[in-house]
């Protein structure tokens, strides 16, 4: 049996730019829930060092994304762990459906899924994940104390991660197919200045081999030369940048090339009352701080737009369009 449930916000996505989206809207006195399918936070909480959000010279991922949860909930933000399913675009009330069978009737939508690490897509690579196969450091660089690694990517993630594993592991390879690095100049410097990485520049991973206890070597080609050789290596991070999570985004929402959608000012899509944030949104940057500031645009601007909805229902008698459409259908309400 479904069952339905009327709010102003459905926010869906609970890393920094959905919890930022939470703050404003319960500000904004709207009825709101965030849905999020796994742990509140989103990706920065992967992160090790965070030393860029303004206000904190210096902490972790994971204490950031508590800070944003608990100010959430300080004010009342109500939190759903579910798999959203499907967004149904409408119009008055879009609805939101749940894996569990049950829909959120709402307003307005604030789409906040951000990214999922990028794969190579090289043999080994899912046969072997979790078996020395990563895309996180923080959650697996315990395993390589005093191994050998190598970390694939030339950007900010890699290098802050290989930075991250060189504390933990014997030796870092950062393995870049290009002859300069993407990442910002500080994080450049750093690694260059870090006695456990070697970069391999003009690099490619082609492949994985593993043995019964895992990893053992990986694939190298190199770029310029053509060469190929086997490197050993106990583990393999991969950080070469994240696709949108772009899976429940509504038809009729314009997205990019890359899978990212577009949006105005306000964060609004082409369908009025969903909104994109975050990760998901084409723009320039992608840092946490962009997040929560388009997390804050969105929540504002879907504020005014439920107010505009609630006004044009009440002059209807203040029965929803939609409900009435539906109910006339149903035979319930003279059409
Ligand atoms: P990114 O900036 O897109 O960098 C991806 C890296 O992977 C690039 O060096 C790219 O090489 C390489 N790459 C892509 N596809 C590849 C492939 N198939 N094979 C080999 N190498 C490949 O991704 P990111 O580092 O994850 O960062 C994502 C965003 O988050 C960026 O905007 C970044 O600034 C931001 N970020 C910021 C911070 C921070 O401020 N502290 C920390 C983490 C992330 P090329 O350079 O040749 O394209």
């Amino acid at each position: 049996m479904t069952t339905s449930q009327a709010y102003d916000l459905v926010i869906i996505g609970g890393g920094p730019g959905g919890l930022t989206a939470g703050i404003y809207a319960m500000r904004a006195a709207m009825k709101t829930v965030l849905v999020e399918r796994g742990v509140t936070g989103g990706q920065v909480v992967m992160s090790d060092e965070v030393e860029n959000y303004p206000g904190f010279e210096h902490t972790s991922g994971a204490e950031l994304a508590m800070k944003f949860l608990e100010h959430a909930q300080a004010y009342g933000l109500e939190i759903l762990s579910q798999e959203v399913s499907e967004v149904e675009p409408g119009l008055n009330y879009h609805h939101v459906h749940l894996a569990d069978g049950r829909t959120l009737d709402t307003h307005a939508v604030i789409l906040a899924t951000g990214g999922s690490p990028r794969k190579l897509g090289i043999p080994g690579e899912d046969e072997y994940y979790g078996r020395g196969v990563s895309y996180c450091a923080v959650c697996d660089g315990f395993f390589f104390r005093n191994k050998t690694v190598v970390v694939v990517g030339g950007g900010d993630t890699a290098t802050e991660e290989a930075l991250y594993l060189a504390k933990l592991a014997a030796k870092v390879y950062l393995v870049h197919r290009r002859d300069e690095l993407r990442a910002s100049k500080i994080l450049q410097k750093r690694v260059m200045d870090d006695c456990k990485i070697e970069i391999l520049w003009n690099t490619v991973t082609t492949a994985i081999k593993a043995g019964t206890d895992g990893v053992e070597a990986v694939t190298l080609e190199d770029t310029v030369s053509g060469q190929t050789r086997d490197l050993l290596t106990d583990g393999v991070f991969i950080f070469i940048g994240f696709e949108p999570n772009n899976q429940i985004v509504p038809a009729g929402v314009r997205m990019n090339a890359d899978g990212n959608v577009m949006t105005d000012e306000k964060c609004e899509t082409a369908l009025q009352g969903i909104f994109a944030i975050g990760d998901l949104r084409e723009k320039y940057a992608r840092q946490i701080v962009i997040s929560a500031a388009d997390g804050s645009t969105a929540a504002l601007a879907a504020a005014h737009y439920v107010e505009t909805q609630k006004g044009q229902s009440s002059t209807a008698c203040e029965i929803p369009a939609d409900f009435v459409e539906e109910s006339a259908e149903l035979g319930a309400l003279p059409k």
